[in-house]
């Protein structure tokens, strides 16, 4: 692994067209370097498919980490599934498991997004899943791609706009999609020779979030690290993150969840201590960060 200095930015949550980004890989990588980031990971919704563009594409001092975001669900007996995002770094590729895992979830992305068009389009609303498709352009589709579809009819002026009027987890029109039990994500990602890292614990403005004893037990089962700094956390949840982390022993992680212009969120906007990423790099044996 290359030398980072200590006021190395280090960007550990990015999206691309390979998912619900605006950018593709090639230029998401210009972007991070442009954003003056020495490292940057592609983590895109349950897909690896923009890693060899960004790898190509990757600018001299850039250092990319390969990685993804998994779509897993927390259930405690009996309650309603709490969606829980897995950020994977440095997995092997070809791993039969997560290749066949991740296959099935885009699958289950399409199924899902038709069924928020039809039922959408039941109410009148004009648009439709051909173009739906079209902004995902082979990519995962997301909730975020039928916003665009939503903007681009005048239904609303903005994709977040189009979350909190429409598309939100307790709105009339939420599909769900049967994502992948947490701690069966997290024995995946590390089975691939991945670690793994839980996305925004408390970004409690997109539904319902886990405790802190949810935490503890997929700690427990292999979990390296939380996602501290975070766009949607709040100053207040951040630090008590932090405490949770240095008592559970798991690495504290910054990044920005950019998503080109799908939202607000800049690149670099958090970022991870690169004592914290070496020590979650030192854990995976799946594949290496590529150094531009
Ligand atoms: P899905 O993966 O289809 O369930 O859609 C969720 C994705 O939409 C998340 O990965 C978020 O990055 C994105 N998202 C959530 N809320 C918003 C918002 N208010 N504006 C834009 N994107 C959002
Ligand atoms: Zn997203
Ligand atoms: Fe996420
Ligand atoms: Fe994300």
């Amino acid at each position: 692994m290359t030398v980072l200095g200590e006021g190395a930015l280090i960007d550990l949550h990015v999206h691309s067209t390979a998912s619900d980004g605006t950018l593709p890989p090639s230029a998401v990588v210009a972007a991070a370097a442009v954003a003056g980031l020495d490292v940057m990971a592609l983590t895109d919704h349950d897909t690896l498919a923009g890693w060899d563009e960004a790898f190509a594409a990757c600018p001299s001092g850039l250092t990319v980490v390969p990685g993804l975001e998994l779509s897993c669900v927390y259930t405690v007996g009996g309650q309603r599934p709490i969606s829980v995002h897995l950020l994977g770094y440095l997995v092997d590729p070809q791993h039969p498991g997560l290749v066949a895992e991740l296959s099935r979830l885009r699958t289950e992305r399409r199924r899902r997004g038709e069924k928020i068009v039809e039922k959408l389009v039941a109410a009148g609303y004009p648009i439709t899943w051909d173009r739906v498709r079209e902004f995902a352009d082979g990519g995962s589709i997301g909730r975020p791609h039928v916003g665009r579809a939503l903007v681009e009819a005048g239904v609303v002026a903005s994709v977040d706009e189009a979350f909190t009027e429409l598309l939100s987890a307790a709105g009339p029109f939420y599909v769900r999609k049967v994502d992948v039990d947490a701690f069966a994500g997290v024995q995946l990602i590390t089975a691939a020779g991945g670690v793994s890292v839980f996305a925004h614990p408390a970004a409690g403005r997109r539904g319902r979030v886990v405790d802190e004893a949810a935490i503890a037990a997929l700690a427990e089962a292999g979990l390296a690290g939380i996602e501290v700094d975070h766009p949607d956390h709040l100053p207040v949840e951040r630090e008590r993150l932090r405490v949770l982390a240095a008592d559970l022993g798991l690495v504290a992680t910054g990044s920005s969840d950019f998503h080109g212009s799908n939202k607000v969120n800049r690149l670099g906007q958090h970022t991870t201590e690169p004592s914290a990423y070496r020590d979650l790099m030192a854990g995976a044996w799946g594949s290496r960060p590529y150094v531009g």
